[in-house]
């Protein structure tokens, strides 16, 4: 059910072709699996991605370096890094990107939220996967600005994908070589 949720339009395409197929019995069963996902989804009041368990299980994973923070701007951008299987921290969804044209200001995006993890101490790099666009440029030179007095090993992931371009439609080859390449700020 998950990842319908998380996949997106191809996804949904090929879903829809399925359900032609379903009988009745079938298709309830899929209405129902949706109205409880719904139901028992939220979001992570870590790290703000989506979850059914709070923390989320990458949150609470002691395997994952938790003062090593990505941020990104959509939940979906956790799913494409996921897909890398080279990060190794935890994550920070910003839900959206500072956006002055559309009246998206610093206050309406979880920065609050991200710079309360960081003052609550112990991380040590935090890696801005914001999307290579002028709206995700300058939420990461914001972001950089404001966390950098803190002492925090601040990097910006490798231009390995378009400029203009989506993590989320950027193959794993790509995304980890901009991982990899990422830049101190
Ligand atoms: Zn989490």
């Amino acid at each position: 059910m998950k990842d319908f949720l998380v996949y997106g339009h191809k996804t949904a395409a090929r879903l829809a072709f399925h359900v032609l197929d379903w009988n009745e019995e079938q298709t309830k069963e899929f209405v129902n699996s949706i109205i409880n996902a719904k139901k028992n989804l939220k979001y992570c009041s870590k790290c703000f991605n989506i979850t059914d368990t709070d923390p989320c299980p990458i949150c609470a994973n002691p395997k994952r370096a938790q003062d090593s923070i990505c941020v990104v701007e959509d939940v979906r951008d956790v799913v494409a890094m996921e897909r890398t299987h080279e990060f190794k921290g935890v994550y920070h969804v910003l839900h959206g990107s500072i956006s002055p044209m559309n009246g998206i200001g610093p206050d309406d995006i979880k920065i609050k939220e991200l710079l309360a993890r960081l003052m609550g101490g112990n991380i040590k790099e935090v890696i801005l996967a914001t999307n290579p666009r002028v709206e995700g440029e300058a939420t990461a030179m914001y972001l950089s600005k404001l966390i950098k007095p803190l002492g925090i090993k601040v990097s910006r992931i490798a231009h390995g994908i378009p400029v203009g371009g989506d993590l989320e439609y950027t193959d794993e080859v790509t995304l980890t070589k901009a991982l990899e390449g990422r830049r101190e700020m």
